[in-house]
Formats: structure tokens, sequence, C-alpha cells
């Protein structure tokens, strides 16, 4: 554990309280992976909490989450709790605090979720989380039907677990994600988005395979089903499975395969720069690409922006093999190398130099600088002010004489 999780634990512990780290992290650290965070669960009650530390935020405060602020770390620190009766299959009605360490556990999700550890009691197992991080399988605490009865998207964790730990799922588990998939339907489209976010970029995004034999893809993603069902899913699955683990990457070549990125993207509440990225990767997805000349590369660097290149790049590899992109990495490499111009910001005259030079306001400016950039993309070295200053007045003269 750092020293900020047991420094909290012992303050609580000193101050008559039982304190844990608890959940992902105990299940991380026992399979020495690098936890993401460190939650700490404890006896004490939020406004105990928040007496004892001094640097506190109420972040979930009706859920007994206290945030505790350690120098420039946060962690969250909640109460033992149980679970109220969920009513719509995502929030519970209410929670209630306990006492017992064992009813807090009860509540979370699957076995190897649901263990705590401190240095002075040790692991705390009660549902067999190390017997199922041992023989790899996600398995609910308790009854699965109930356990995804109270909240659905347990159902899209289980998978999401899977494909991030390389685990199977216990056979009940499965069997009820099968039986209830159509409930994930309440499940809102940001919890949904996070999941299958994880799942996508995952150590075996292949497994999105799961959503389609469990009867989940026709509920969060339509548009694998036909997919699947035509037989045409194998080259989705390998492309996967064989791609560079960055998000852009993946949800790209995921929705080349489906089709429709800018509805899936949407529909999961994707951010615009993230939907954006994603459609402009899936509208360059050519095999013809391979040979293109340095001008017409110039010309895709100029509508994708330097930024997203390395993912297009890692796109193409993904369809098309992993060689496919060898030759246009370097030849973009040396462009950008010898800063040859393909962006209109990286032109050697701007639009109000246009405006000086006579041209009348409004869209042929725009023309103007277009033809300019594609000039220069032709012949790197027309790119001073000196150059480009007689071809625009030449060009503006023969729009303006039209
Ligand atoms: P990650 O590595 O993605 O952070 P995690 O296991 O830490 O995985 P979180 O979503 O951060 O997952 O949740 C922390 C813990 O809270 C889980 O390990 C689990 O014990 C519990 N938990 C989270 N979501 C649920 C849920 N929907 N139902 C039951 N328990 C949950
Ligand atoms: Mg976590």
């Amino acid at each position: 554990m750092p020293d900020a999780v047991s420094m909290i634990i012992h303050r609580l512990q000193d101050a008559g309280f039982e304190a844990y780290s608890v959940g992902g992290c105990v299940r991380d650290a026992l399979l020495s992976r690098t936890p993401y965070d460190w939650d700490i669960t404890t006896s004490a009650t939020p406004d105990r909490i928040k007496k004892i530390f001094n640097r506190t935020v109420d972040t979930g405060i009706k859920h007994g989450t206290v945030t505790v602020l350690v120098r420039s770390e946060s962690f969250e620190v909640t109460t033992y709790r149980i679970d109220g009766k969920y009513s719509d299959g995502r929030h519970p009605e209410s929670v209630s605090f306990t006492r017992s360490l064992c009813e807090d556990l009860l509540r979370r999700d699957f076995t190897i979720n649901a263990m705590a550890y401190n240095d002075e009691k040790g692991l705390v197992d009660p549902y067999g989380g190390v017997e199922d991080l041992a023989s790899g399988l996600i398995r609910c605490v308790g009854d699965p039907l109930a356990r995804f009865g109270e909240d659905a998207l347990r159902m899209l964790r289980a998978i999401r677990f899977a494909a991030c730990l390389s685990f199977g799922i216990e056979e009940a588990t499965l069997d009820a994600i099968r039986r209830l998939a159509p409930s994930i339907e309440v499940v809102s489209a940001e919890r949904i988005c996070a999941e299958l976010g994880k799942l996508l970029t995952s150590t075996h995004p292949e497994l999105i395979s799961l959503l389609y034999e469990t009867g989940l893809a026709g509920f969060v993603m339509p548009r694998l089903v036909p997919l699947f069902e035509s037989g045409d899913s194998e080259k989705l699955l390998s492309s996967l499975s064989h791609s560079s683990p960055d998000k852009i990457v993946r949800w790209s070549v995921l929705t080349h395969f489906t089709g429709g990125a800018k509805e899936i993207m949407r529909a999961l509440r994707f951010d615009n720069k993230t939907t954006d990225s994603v459609c402009l990767l899936t509208s360059h997805a050519d095999a013809s690409y391979k040979n293109i000349s340095r001008t017409e590369l110039k010309k895709v660097m100029a509508v994708l922006g330097k930024e997203l290149l390395p993912a297009w790049f890692d796109f193409l590899d993904a369809l098309f093999g992993d060689s496919f992109s060898t030759a246009l990495r370097g030849t973009s490499g040396d462009i950008l190398e010898k800063r040859e111009c393909f962006l209109l910001s990286e032109l050697a005259v701007t639009g109000k130099d246009i405006l000086a030079m006579g041209c009348p306001k409004g869209v042929t400016v725009g023309h103007v600088l277009n033809e300019l950039l594609d000039r220069v993309i032709r012949d790197p070295s027309l790119n001073t002010f000196e150059k480009l200053t007689p071809v625009a007045e030449e060009l503006i003269g023969a729009i303006t004489n039209n």
C-alpha cells in the first residue's frame, strides 16, 4: 500500500474505527498490477471521517463517500454500507451504514472485487475472491440473477473485467447475463460508455464478441448484431486484437466495420473531439493509401492534422496488416522534419495579407488561401511571403475580374 493509504487507515484506526483498502486496488495488488486508485472502506461515518482529516471534500456524502486529500493526491474513503433496494436497476433507493465489513463486501459486484486489506488484519476475503483470482474467473458475489437485477450495468462490467484481466466468466454468472441482457436498457448511456470504453481498450477487445453472445449487443451497440449474424465478425475481431490499444484507434476500427461511427459515438455521449477524430479516421480507411504520393499524403495530413497522424497509421495497420503504414510513416516523418507546409495555419501569407492585397471580404479569401496551400503542398519552396504575394495577386485579379 502507498504511504498515504497506510496513513489514512492508521489515523482512522487510532480514532477507534476499522479501516481497510478495498475493491479494485486489492484485486490489482494481488495480481501484481498497479492499481489505478486506492479506495478505503471504514466503520467511521462521514462526519467522523471529516473530523479526523483536515482536508476533505464531500464527493458522495449521501452514499457515505468523503474524499481525503493528502498532499496532491486524493483518496475516496467510504463508510461501510449496505445498498438499499434498487428500484430501477440503476440506483439504490437508499443506502444504510453498517458496522460490518463483510456486509459492505457483500454489496460489491464480483468476488475478486469484494476483498479488503490492512496491515493488521491482512486480507479479508469472505466470498472466495483469491480462489477466483487464481482460476481467472469473474463470479458474482451471491446470486447472479439477483445481483444483475439490482444493477444491470454489472453485466457489462463482468465482460469488461474478463477482457481487462484475461479472465473467464463463471457459468452461472454468464447464464444470468444471457437471461437478463435486455434489462441493460435502463442503464444510462454514460455508464454504458465508460464500461464499453474500458472493454474496447483492454488487452482482449475481441471479447466484444461476448456482447453478441449474451444478447447485450442489441441494446448497447445494435450495429454489432448484423455483423455477427452475417458471419462477418472475424475480420473485426482480429483487427481489434491486433490494433494499438489507443482509444481513438480501437473505436475507429470498431466503427469501420459496423458503420455509423457518428451515430454510435453520439449515442454513447462521447465528447465532440473524440467523435470527430473517429469519424475522420473512418473516412480515411482505404487500402489505396499505401501508395499515395507525397503530395497526396500532405493533403490527407491537412485534413487529419498532426495530432491524429499516429492514430491514423495504427488504424491502417490494424485494418490492412502490421507494416501497411511503414512507408507512410517514413514520408510523413520526413515532411514534418523538413517543416514542409501542409496546413493553412503554416502558410507564409494569412487572410489579413490577402485582404490587404485587395481581395474582397468573404469566401473569396478562403478560396485564395486554399489555392495557395494547394500549390505550396506541391512545391514547398513556394512558401515565402515574397513568392506567394504575386501568385495571390494574380488569383485575386482573376477572381475579381470574373
Ligand atoms: P477499475 O480498475 O476500473 O477502477 P474497480 O474494480 O476499481 O476497477 P470501480 O468502478 O473503480 O472498479 O469500483 C471500485 C469498487 O467498487 C469495485 O471494485 C467494486 O467493489 C465496487 N463497485 C463498483 N461498481 C459497482 C457496481 N456497479 N456494483 C457493485 N459494486 C461495484
Ligand atoms: Mg477503481
